[in-house]
């Protein structure tokens, strides 16, 4: 899907896009064509499409993979499903330990996009990332577009530039991206340019032939409070905007990630540098993370930071789950990250004005004034978690924080006139 004047998403596409975003077909289609909006979708694969950027609601990415020190497909397969059925718009196969291809066959089974970090296979099929040559990362791109992969993690920006600037200004956690890292270690050993920096142009030669959407990773994402304001990140922020920029003249589809770790008050000038730089390129972040301290917690730290991050322009997030920094994921921690960061992108489209999003707070804002629980659970996030909470305890009408002196019933009945009450019923 190669995005240029002459050639949009088919019509029934944007149809369908422009009804599930409430957004005119004719604005939509001028949003793709200025690159403000990709749609992940790979020719190979069948699944509903989706569009990620301004104008449309923001998008949720769960991550699921194996590494070697755990790799039970069976488990990542339990993750995925808990994901999609929790509300993940997308997955990303993260998978570093096993059959590489089978784990990502069976991600690329549920029907939604699909991305992956083609680094992380290089790495295995090369046996260590010094090894890693332009040949071999190439050919990994390949195939993963080959097999249907809808939007590939491309580290384009970690150049000798962003090298020299964590040589003259140190960060404490040095690089905590894994593909970062792989492409650090690489271009140190073999003294070599990034090859999909060198060679961006082959690389979208590549990605156009598939219709596959460029990621454009982070590669020097702060991993500490301490490193939000180094000059490493700042650095690649202008890679990215100059590579954001060249793809869009090719007509590449092309988002861009962010940070990271962030102090709350830095990240509206980030992603509005970013935005900027980028000329407003879909925006998909993993957090931030507004603290340092959260462990075990930070999917909640991630929630504050992607909200805030979407109040500022920020289009797509990655879930960040409670076994962060901790351990791989397993069910529970998926679901509980998952539920976190659809939770920051509702207050994203609340922050954005949705008239969707914020129509149906009004509505629970009338339910619970009506003390009408079946309403309340169906518009709540998670209405299986509220109907399970509420009926933990036996109740009538109110529930039982404050049971016969419900604050709610009291001034209701006391103030609403007989036709209110009689509405309520009704
Ligand atoms: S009992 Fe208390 S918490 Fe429950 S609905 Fe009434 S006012 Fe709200």
């Amino acid at each position: 899907m190669v995005y240029t004047r002459d050639y949009l998403p088919d019509s029934s596409v944007l149809n369908i896009i422009s009804k599930n975003e409430s957004i005119e077909k004719e604005k939509l289609s001028r949003l793709i064509l200025d690159g403000r909006v990709v749609i992940p979708h790979n020719a190979v694969r069948d699944h509903p499409p989706l569009a990620i950027g301004e104008g449309t609601r923001v998008k949720v990415n769960v991550n699921v993979g194996t590494s070697q020190d755990l790799c039970d497909p069976a488990l990542e397969h339990e993750k995925a499903e808990s994901a999609v059925t929790n509300g993940a718009h997308t997955l990303m196969d993260l998978s570093t330990g096993g059959d590489l291809p089978a784990i990502r066959r069976m991600v690329l089974s549920f029907t939604v996009p699909v991305g992956t970090v083609p680094i992380y296979e290089a790495v295995r099929r090369a046996g260590n990332a010094i090894d890693v040559d332009a040949d071999t990362l190439f050919q990994v791109i390949r195939d993963h577009c080959k097999e249907g992969v809808d939007f590939l993690t491309l580290h384009c920006g970690v150049n000798h530039e962003v090298l020299q600037s964590l040589h003259l200004d140190p960060r404490r956690m040095g690089v905590v991206s894994r593909g970062g890292a792989f492409h650090v270690a690489m271009m140190a050993a073999r003294e070599e340019e990034n090859p999909l920096w060198s060679e961006f142009d082959y690389l979208c030669e590549i990605l156009s032939e598939y219709g596959v959407v460029a990621s454009l990773g982070d590669g020097m994402r702060p991993g500490c409070y301490e490193d939000a304001v180094r000059e490493a990140k700042t650095v690649e922020y202008l890679n990215l905007g100059r590579l954001a920029r060249s793809a869009h003249e090719k007509g590449i589809p092309r988002m861009i990630e962010g940070p990271g770790h962030m102090p709350l008050d830095q990240i509206g000038y980030n992603v509005r540098m970013i935005k900027e730089l980028t000329r407003n390129a879909p925006l998909y972040l993993l957090g931030p993370l507004v603290t340092d301290i959260a462990a075990g917690y930070d999917h909640i730290a991630g929630a504050i930071g992607g909200a805030i991050a979407c109040r500022n322009g920020a289009n797509f997030l990655c879930m960040v789950s409670p076994s962060e920094h901790l351990a791989l994921p397993r069910v529970n921690d998926i679901i509980e990250g998952t539920r976190a960061a659809i939770l920051a992108a509702h207050i994203g489209d609340l922050l954005a004005k949705r008239p969707d999003a914020i129509g149906r707070e009004i509505l629970m804002g009338k339910a619970r004034h009506d003390l009408d629980w079946e309403k309340q659970f169906n518009l709540a996030l998670f209405p299986e978690t509220a109907r399970a909470i509420h009926g933990r305890d036996p109740g009538d009408e109110t529930c039982s924080m404050c049971g016969d002196l419900c604050a709610v019933k009291m001034v209701r009945d006391l103030f609403d006139s007989p036709d209110e009450k009689k509405g309520e019923k009704s």
